[in-house]
């Protein structure tokens, strides 16, 4: 967790933006925050929640103290003036029971009833739903209201990692502050400061460009076993003729060692398949350079990226697993025009 506004890496324009808000009295109402994921959103919903919050600063100083029970309070998520809602580990999405309460106690409980509710202590509320991009058609409307008439004294803050992931209804109803991709001396920084991942430069700077700039999937990447992982990978995708029993094997033993919980093969299987972008995206670059450019590296590169569409878009994982490893070593698109052809 961050302690003040000048420890955020990346994003700087946050700090300028809120300040102006806060202090033109002019900051209420609904927020989407949207960015790669790692870039900091969570980190600058609590620093906002502390700043409001504090007992020591007001909120116009933009300076939590950090040490009054308020600011502590908001750090150990005990604060009874902010409301979190996360989607739990185990669900596919976020749960209706967490936004309007469980069935015998509907709208007695959960995040709408919440924000509802006057400030314990402080002046205000802030609540904070992580994961929107988990909110299905249900579950947005749940929030319509809530965010479309808040009450005065509350902030709602939504977290996602784009805009086009979540629901048009959520949308229109906030106001959405964009977090950009942190360039790669920010990267670094967070990186090795932050996470005290001690790696070098150039290896951070390929797992940040291999990982879209989602600085969680760096992290996953810049592990020591996942790094013997990919050379193993890239081994095989290297090779002249692919073997697809090979692929297909290195890759189902990494996904099934992620356990059983599907999400978490998912992650795994959705990392595999950006090391795959990476690669082949190096391999045209190279034969570009080259001037052996061939259209079997632009196919397998195709492939990877479809793969990875193909995941977001919940493929089932062992057949997306065959038809990647058979498409690969085909050098195939892997595009079958309508489904059934
Ligand atoms: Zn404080």
């Amino acid at each position: 967790m961050i302690s003040g506004w000048s420890d955020l890496i990346g994003n700087a324009h946050l700090h300028g933006w809120f300040g102006n808000s806060i202090r033109q009295q002019r900051f209420g109402g609904s927020f989407l925050l949207v960015g790669p994921a790692g870039v900091g959103k969570r980190s600058v919903a609590a620093l906002l929640a502390r700043t409001l919050l504090c007992d020591r600063n007001p909120p116009e100083s933009m300076a939590p103290c950090g040490q009054c029970e308020a600011c502590v309070q908001v750090g150990a998520e005990t604060h009874p003036d902010v409301i979190r809602v996360r989607k739990p580990a185990d669900k596919s999405a976020i749960p209706i029971d967490l936004l309007i309460g469980r069935p015998e106690v509907r709208m007695q409980e959960g995040f709408c009833r919440d924000v509802r509710l006057s400030p314990y202590c402080g002046r205000r509320k802030v609540a904070i739903l992580e994961d929107a991009d988990f909110l299905n058609e249900e579950g947005a409307n749940c929030l319509l209201k809530t965010l479309e008439e808040p009450p005065s004294d509350a902030v709602i803050l939504l977290i996602g990692t784009s805009e086009q992931k979540q629901l048009p209804t959520i949308r229109s109803r906030c106001q959405v502050i964009r977090f950009a991709p942190l360039n790669p001396t920010e990267a670094a920084r967070l990186i090795r400061e932050v996470h005290h991942v001690d790696a070098d430069p150039a290896e951070i700077a390929h797992a940040v460009e291999v990982a879209g700039g989602d600085i969680t999937a760096s992290l996953r990447l810049l592990n020591e076993d996942t790094r013997r992982f990919r050379d193993a990978l890239i081994g095989a995708l290297s090779d002249p003729f692919p073997d697809p029993v090979t692929i297909r094997r290195i890759v189902t033993t990494r996904v099934d060692e992620a356990g059983k919980e599907a999400p978490k093969k998912r992650a795994v299987l959705h990392d595999i398949f950006s090391m795959a972008v990476g690669h082949y995206r190096k391999m045209m670059r190279d034969e570009a350079l080259a001037a052996t450019a061939r259209p079997i590296t632009l196919a397998r590169l195709d492939r990877s990226v479809r793969a990875i569409r193909e995941l977001e878009r919940m493929a089932n994982v062992s057949t997306l697993i065959d038809c990647f490893a058979a498409d690969i070593a085909a050098g195939k698109t892997g595009d079958r025009g309508a489904i059934g052809s």
